[in-house]
């Protein structure tokens, strides 16, 4: 089974595959824990409610397909280790269907994923109608062509979700106990934005939607108080839309010479106090954060969030570079808490030759930017796809599967999961569940890659950077 439940115990007897299932209800069980029973004469599934049957459901099948006539008898107790654990798709850089989310919602449904943290703004684009910022939807969501890297296209990218669809999309996912994670990224990845409401920047000039990968060094003005009234008018609006409890407000990847440069930042500086441009950003996320949590919602940011010393406790951090100054840490050290999505290992957009399937399954759960709470500041991991270099379904799906798989066990069985070997064993004889949702998952071959096939991969991954892009992110980096 997989993710592998908590615990299994094999009792005497066979039951019919069609045995009769007879569903309970159990409130003292946490929410997404479940139990199954199987004797000789009937199934019972246990749950407190949707989440747990759904569990229970979900396993039953994979036992039917793994014991193809007679189901052993047994007993099952499982619960999660993690109550985040999230996919991530990046439709920014480019736009999937309804139907392609739908087929991606459902395969990580089956591995008992939870949250979908869906990526649908950034410099190349935003992906949503919206009926307070039309332009958002009319002018952000097209971009002129594609120069991302050594790739070039005149070709006319774009496309964006109407609410309907947006609603759609959050239905199905309820249907499978997923809960969306809209993100918003800000300050820094708003190019799109931008290039609708200029007068949002610092220097307030007209931009184009992104056509190039990286870094860009616009942001939204800080100090400008009409930016915040234009986020909280588009997160009340977003908030309306998307129900679920958290909200992504990115904060990654924000250099910062704009900022420097701008008398309405530096003021904002000198009247809040703040000694530097981190503790900026610091600000601007905790006034976004701060509109969040007073709507009920928890707010997530990316690591960079931190590094201003100032962050509030309350809001998450996702993991993904490497500690800086040690605030992460002091973060967490405070009460705060982090999903685990390091670049290394859950990025799957890298080539299997790169990121192996045993590299996502072997996450470390506590690194040493936990501090002294370790796992305990763990809410939960996520693996990601980003676009810039993926432009079409079924690449995207190759790059996801099975590596999502294995990031399901992690989240779901935390420290406490069997091993890689235990893992593909079982993968092999659940594969056939990719081609019955319609999935191009990556076969067993390309799993850990051999060596001819691994350099190949590596090197066509790198072709994708010109040599331009490379040293402008250099750059970029220095100013983050
Ligand atoms: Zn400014």
């Amino acid at each position: 089974m997989l993710p592998r439940p908590e615990k299994i115990i094999f009792t005497d007897g066979f039951a019919s595959q069609n045995a009769p299932v007879e569903e309970r209800l159990c409130p003292e069980l946490s929410r997404e824990e479940y139990r199954i029973d199987i004797t000789a004469d009937r199934i019972v599934l246990t749950g407190s409610g949707d989440a747990g049957l759904f569990y229970a459901r979900t396993t039953l099948e994979q036992l039917r397909m793994i014991y193809k006539e007679m189901l052993p008898c047994m007993k099952i107790t499982d619960r999660p280790a993690y109550p985040f654990r999230s996919f991530h798709i990046d439709c920014a850089r480019h736009y999937f269907s309804v139907d392609e989310l739908k087929k991606m919602i459902r395969m990580s449904a089956e591995f008992k994923l939870n949250y979908f943290h869906w990526h649908i703004s950034d410099d190349q684009g935003w992906r949503i109608e919206s009926l307070r910022y039309p332009k958002l939807h009319e002018v952000s969501s097209v971009r002129g062509g594609d120069h991302f890297g050594n790739y070039h296209s005149d070709q006319t990218e774009g496309g964006y979700y109407s609410r309907a669809e947006v609603k759609e999309i959050i239905e199905y996912c309820g249907r499978f106990g997923i809960e969306i994670v809209p993100e918003i990224d800000m300050p820094g990845h708003v190019t799109a934005i931008l290039a609708a409401y200029p007068e949002l920047s610092c220097l307030g000039e007209p931009v184009e939607v992104g056509m190039r990968a990286g870094i860009f060094k616009e942001l939204f003005c800080a100090g400008k108080e009409e930016t915040f009234t234009f986020i909280f008018e588009l997160l009340e609006e977003l908030l309306e839309l998307f129900p679920g409890q958290y909200f992504h407000i990115g904060g990654d990847e924000a250099p910062k010479e704009r900022w420097r440069a701008c008398p309405h930042c530096q003021k904002r500086m000198r009247e809040e106090g703040l000694k530097n441009e981190q503790e900026l950003q610091g600000y601007f996320c905790n006034r976004i954060a701060s509109y969040l949590l007073s709507k009920g919602r928890i707010p997530i940011v990316w690591n960079e969030a931190v590094y201003g010393g100032n962050l509030d406790k309350e809001t998450v951090v996702q993991l993904w570079t490497e500690d800086k100054d040690a605030q992460i840490k002091a973060h967490l050290d405070r009460g705060g808490r982090a999903v685990l999505s390091m670049v290394d290992q859950c990025y799957c957009d890298y080539p299997y030759s790169m990121h192996s399937l045993k590299d996502v399954y072997e996450i470390e759960t506590s690194p040493a930017e936990l501090g002294e709470r370790g796992e305990d500041s763990v809410l939960g991991t996520e693996c990601l796809i980003w676009t810039e270099f993926i432009r079409d379904n079924e690449r995207l799906e190759e790059m996801c599967w099975p590596r999502f798989a294995a990031s399901a066990e992690v989240g779901w069985c935390g420290s406490n999961r069997p091993g890689y070997v235990d893992f593909c064993r079982r993968l092999e004889v659940l594969f056939p569940l990719f081609e019955k949702y319609g999935i191009h998952a990556t076969g067993k071959d390309g799993w850990i890659p051999d060596e001819e096939t691994a350099a190949e991969q590596t090197e066509a991954f790198q072709r994708n950077f010109s040599k331009e892009d490379l040293e402008e992110a250099r750059r970029m980096q220095e100013e983050i």
